[in-house]
Parts: C-alpha cells; sequence; structure tokens
C-alpha cells in the first residue's frame, strides 16, 4: 500500500473535519454547515464511510487531504506530514516536490528573521529608539513579547548578513520570502529599515510576513509590508487572529479594528478579543475565517470618511456570511490605540455599546446629506435603499423603516414605497451572487442514469445480510453489462466480496458497499460519493418501502437497458441501410441484429 493511501486510511475524515466543522450525524452521513462558502442551511456532507466530503452548495468536494488543501491552506505536502504525525507515522521524504522545499525554507527564513529583529529590539543596544518609542506609546513587555515585536536596523545588509552570510539561507529564498530586495547590477538589499517590525502570521500561527512602522516622523510611507508571496497573501491576514484566537472563542465575538497597534492596545486594556484588517479593505477570505471562531463580529474602524466607506463594504462583505453585525463606533481622529493611552476603560465601555450595523448605516447616511431638503432626504433613501429593504425580518425591517421615517420627517408609507422601489431596482442591475444552496442539477442524466444512482442509493441502506442477494438479483439482470463502467466495477467488487464471505465460513468480511467503493479509482469514488450525499436522494429514501423499490428497480434496470440496446441496434441497422454496395457480411450482420431486434421486442 502507498504511504499515501496508508496514511489516510490511519485517519478519520470525520473527526479531522469535525474538529474544525460543526457536524451532525444525519442517516448515513455527518452534515454541517459549508466553511469555503457562506450559507445559512447546511449542504456540507462528510462521509465515513467513503471518507470524503462533498457540499451540494458550492461543489467543494475532495478526500481529507483536499480538506486540510482547502480549509487549512496546507500543500499536499503539509497535509500528509500533517495526517502522518497524527497517527504516528514516519514520513518517507518521497512526497515532497521542489516547491515543498522552498516553502519550508521561505518558512525557515521568516522564522528566523522574526527572532532577529525581536533580539535587536529586546537585546540589543540598536533597538533602544524604538523601544523608547513603544514604550512612549505604552506598549508594555508582554504584549512586545506576545506579538514578537522587533527592530530592523538601519543599516541595508543588517538581515542579509544574518539570514544569508551567517545562517547560509540562499539569497533566492530571502527574495522569495518578501524579506529582502534584488535591486540593480544584482545588488541584494533589506526590505526593512528602521523600522519597528510586527511579525505577521496565518492562521496556524505561522510568521507568513511583516510589517514595518516608521520610528519618526518621516517622508517615506509609515508602514510597509511584506508584498505577496508563496505564503504571504493579503487578502487573508488577520492581525492578532493567531495570538488572540482562544480569547476570541472565548468571549464568542471579535472585535474588527484598522491597525496593528490598535490590537495590541485593545489587548493590554483587556479587550483582547480583536484583530486588525490593516488598513484594508475587508475580504470574504477574512469573514470565513472569522466565521470559524464566532457568529458575532463588531466593526471599530476610523471614524474618517475613508473608514465610514470601509464600514459600509464591510457590512456588505459580512451580511452574505449570515454573521451578526455590529458597529461600535470612533470619534475622528481618535482609534482605539489613542483611546486606550488616555483612558483604558473608557476603550472597554465603549466596546459594550455597539450599534447594530443598520443602525450605524442610517446615522452615517444622515451626518452625509443635508436632509433639511427633499434632495438630501432622497439622497440618504437610495444609499439605505438596498441594506435596509435586504433585512429578512419583517418586523426588524419595520423598526428601521420607522426611525428613518422619522428622523427624514416623511411618512413610513411613502419611505417603504420609495425605497422598495429603488432597491428592486438597484438589485436587478447588480444581481447579487447569492447563498446557491441548491443540490446540484441531477435533470440531465439519461434514464438509465438515474436508474443506476438510485440503485446505489437502494445498496446503501439494505440490509448487510441480504446485500449478497441483492448483487445476485442485479447479476440476472439481462444486458447488466452495459451498464456505466464505474457503476459495473462496485457491483464487480461487492460481488469479490460476497464469494470471499462465503469461502470464509466465519463471515468476517462481510459485503460493505463503502469499502467496495473505496477500492475504486479516486474519480469513481466522487461518483459514488457524491449520490449517496445526495440531498434529493436521501429525502427520497427515506419515504420508500424497501422490498417494493427493489423489485421495482430490477424491472426499471432491465427495461432501461433493454432499451438502450435496442436503439444501439436500431442505429446500427440504419447505418447499414445507408451503405452503398453491401458485402454477404454485412448482410449476415444486419440478419443478426434484426434477429436480435426481435428476441428484444418479444421481452419488452
Ligand atoms: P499608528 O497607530 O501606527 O500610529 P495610525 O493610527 O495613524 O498609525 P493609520 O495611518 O490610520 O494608523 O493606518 C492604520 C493601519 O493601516 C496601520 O496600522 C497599518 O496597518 C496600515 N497602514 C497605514 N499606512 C500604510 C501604508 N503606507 N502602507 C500599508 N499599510 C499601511
Ligand atoms: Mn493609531
Amino acid at each position: 500500500m502507498s504511504q499515501i493511501r496508508e496514511i489516510k486510511e490511519a485517519n478519520d475524515i470525520v473527526e479531522i473535519i469535525g474538529e474544525r466543522v460543526n457536524l451532525k450525524k444525519t442517516g448515513v452521513n455527518y452534515r454541517g454547515l459549508c466553511p469555503f462558502h457562506s450559507e445559512k442551511t447546511p449542504s456540507f456532507f462528510v462521509s465515513e464511510e467513503m471518507q470524503r466530503f462533498k457540499c451540494f452548495g458550492c461543489g467543494a468536494s475532495g478526500d481529507v487531504y483536499t480538506f486540510l488543501q482547502q480549509y487549512e491552506g496546507m500543500t499536499f505536502y503539509e497535509a500528509l506530514q500533517y495526517l502522518a504525525d497524527r497517527a504516528g507515522i514516519k514520513l518517507k521524504k518521497i512526497a515532497k516536490t521542489p516547491e515543498d522545499d522552498q516553502r519550508e525554507q521561505i518558512f525557515q527564513a521568516l522564522d528566523l528573521a522574526a527572532e532577529y529583529y525581536h533580539y535587536l529590539l529586546t537585546k540589543h543596544q540598536v533597538g533602544h529608539q524604538a523601544l523608547a518609542y513603544l514604550k512612549q506609546r505604552q506598549i508594555n513587555q508582554s504584549s512586545i513579547k506576545l506579538f514578537k515585536l522587533g527592530y530592523a536596523q538601519a543599516k541595508w545588509d543588517g538581515l542579509i548578513n544574518y539570514l544569508h552570510g551567517k545562517k547560509k539561507l540562499p539569497l533566492t529564498i530571502l527574495v522569495k520570502a518578501g524579506l529582502i530586495i534584488k535591486g540593480k547590477y544584482d545588488r541584494y538589499y533589506d526590505r526593512f529599515r528602521n523600522r519597528l517590525m510586527f511579525p505577521l502570521r496565518d492562521h496556524r500561527g505561522r510568521v507568513v510576513g511583516f510589517s514595518g512602522r516608521v520610528l519618526n516622523k518621516v517622508k517615506e510611507a509609515k508602514y510597509i509590508n511584506t508584498p505577496e508571496t508563496l505564503v504571504y497573501h493579503k487578502r487573508q491576514l488577520l492581525y492578532g487572529l493567531a495570538e488572540l484566537r482562544s480569547q476570541i472563542k472565548k468571549a464568542d465575538k471579535v472585535i474588527v479594528v484598522e491597525g496593528e497597534l490598535d490590537v495590541i492596545a485593545s489587548q493590554q486594556a483587556q479587550v483582547n478579543n480583536v484583530v486588525a484588517i490593516k488598513g484594508s479593505a475587508l475580504t470574504k477570505e477574512h469573514a470565513l475565517l472569522l466565521k470559524r471562531l464566532t457568529e458575532v463580529v463588531l466593526l471599530s474602524l476610523d471614524a474618517d470618511a475613508a473608514g465610514v466607506k470601509a464600514t459600509q463594504k464591510a457590512i456588505t462583505v459580512l451580511k452574505e456570511f449570515d454573521l451578526e453585525l455590529r458597529v461600535i463606533p470612533l470619534v475622528a481622529g481618535k482609534d482605539p490605540a489613542d483611546l486606550v493611552k488616555l483612558d483604558p476603560h473608557r476603550w472597554r465601555e465603549m466596546t459594550k455599546q455597539s450599534l447594530s450595523a443598520y443602525e450605524f448605516l442610517i446615522q452615517a447616511a444622515l451626518k452625509k446629506y443635508d436632509i433639511t431638503n427633499a434632495q438630501g432626504k432622497k439622497k440618504v433613501m437610495k444609499e439605505l435603499a438596498l441594506p435596509l429593504w435586504g433585512i429578512e425580518s419583517k418586523i426588524e425591517r419595520e423598526y428601521y423603516l420607522k426611525k428613518l421615517a422619522t428622523s427624514l420627517d416623511v411618512s413610513l408609507s411613502n419611505l417603504s414605497f420609495d425605497l422598495k422601489r429603488f432597491a428592486t431596482k438597484e438589485m436587478a442591475a447588480h444581481p447579487s451572487p447569492k447563498d446557491h444552496s441548491q443540490p446540484t442539477e441531477t435533470k440531465n442524466l439519461s434514464r438509465l442514469a438515474q436508474l443506476e444512482r438510485w440503485t446505489v442509493m437502494l445498496l446503501s441502506v439494505a440490509p448487510s445480510n441480504i446485500l449478497g442477494q441483492l448483487i445476485e438479483d442485479l447479476r440476472e439482470i439481462e444486458q447488466l453489462s452495459s451498464v456505466s463502467s464505474w457503476f459495473h466495477q462496485l457491483i464487480g467488487a461487492m460481488l469479490t466480496q460476497s464469494q470471499s464471505t462465503k469461502s470464509t465460513k466465519a463471515n468476517r468480511l462481510k459485503i460493505n458497499l463503502g469499502r467496495a467503493a473505496r477500492s475504486l479509482s479516486e474519480d469513481r469514488q466522487q461518483i459514488i460519493f457524491d449520490i449517496l450525499a445526495d440531498p434529493k436522494l436521501l429525502r427520497l429514501i427515506e419515504k420508500i418501502e424497501f422490498d417494493k423499490e427493489w423489485q421495482k428497480i430490477k424491472l426499471d434496470l432491465e427495461s432501461a437497458l433493454l432499451h438502450q440496446k435496442r436503439s444501439q441496434i436500431i442505429a446500427e441497422l440504419n447505418q447499414l441501410e445507408h451503405q452503398a454496395n453491401k458485402a454477404d457480411i454485412d448482410l449476415e450482420k444486419e440478419r443478426q441484429l434484426l434477429m436480435q431486434l426481435a428476441k428484444l421486442q418479444s421481452k419488452t
């Protein structure tokens, strides 16, 4: 057995996924909310039997390796390594690709760089000025340690000398890690110089990059960040997530702030369920990461025009993910770090007094326009039309509409009328990619393909002691060899099981659909799992009387197969008919086909 297979069989996909996604057992499968797209009703299935997962909403599917790759962002090799470790199997090096090697080296470089910067800040005298800066901002020792803050020297080759000169890491790796830059004439230099350094960690806690802040007011950018690399993806980075994840889980809500120092300061003020989007936009990737920890998100972004816009955009992004959304409004010019410095108690209190996202949007729109005239009122209505009309609960919607009507001094009925009209027009113009938790389309399958699927479903619920008989039943069906090849192979595999069952009288090797399926190729396994987890078939299977249904499917399968054979013969005959000069052999073939057809006709 290959190691890939051995490691896969030594782990249970239900356990691996169950540690990450809330799964409930339903029938033979486990079911939960899909971690790969936003949905409100669970269409994500995991089968213990088949050791596979599948989402009928977004189509994500695969085995335990695919899951870890997609969910944890692991490479195949990393997933293999992870599962081998869990099962206590020693992994042979063979599965490693050159890219895996490179990633490992990049991670090593980033880790060493974090150590190096941290050492310079905390132990070396070049770090004094940076330490003084942190002190002035009231960042304490334990924060410096928790976030492993550092300092990059005011030199062009400080890090190069350490990582390349001393640790012998190749320059190309340091470039790929985003730590150094290759300039003209093949000259290399450090990307971060004379900056306070913040290691950026992915959700698994590994350093994937850095941001560096200037110490004094200078003309350069206040912050510079690692560019996109093999391991750093800006869209997925939430500063503080790795360091504060257990506090976020415990609080069961998360506060989203703008900057690194806001996270650190807030955490010092005992508000430690906080992450930063680092001055960029909140993405779907962020939303999926947050949803793994909690369902309640409180946005506390800057109060300037850009911040309000960012909040509005974040609300539209998060809305799709069925998260409870609130806003902790800030006063312009005072971010959480500033507030904590002035009065930690004040920030703590503010986090307890959040507004609902709708309340926030209404307030922001009312502030933006002059509502003493009709034009201004209309602008407010237009800006709020989509979000307010999108509120599902009518009671909740009416609550906000009433508030808005009062503020605008218009009647509720007129406001509702205009708002609905405008929202409908907008939605028609920009249809949103809505929750598509509809089962995968199977309508276009042929009759025979549908019967094959139904047969597999029936076999999956049949009592195991009669499976042997059922397989024999299927074998008696005429023309059975014309079924799809995956179906044929599955029956073959089950037949092999039933024969070895007979020979080993102890009945040790029971016939088992899942085990038979697992002996097929990956793509065939997927076909079978797709059937076993199909919500439509699962609904149907609950309503049937097994014996009756089995008698029926045998007849239906046979008739569909005969029908298919008949069409084939007719097609062949048609072809022969159009042939110009027929040889004897053609005439003989024609005769045989006609005989076959006659035989078939008598049966159908
Ligand atoms: P600080 O609290 O560090 O003094 P600030 O409160 O003035 O900074 P902003 O300028 O509002 O911070 O920036 C907020 C966040 O946006 C920063 O923490 C940083 O993550 C990011 N940021 C700021 N400037 C840049 C830049 N030039 N390039 C990339 N990211 C930046
Ligand atoms: Mn700040």
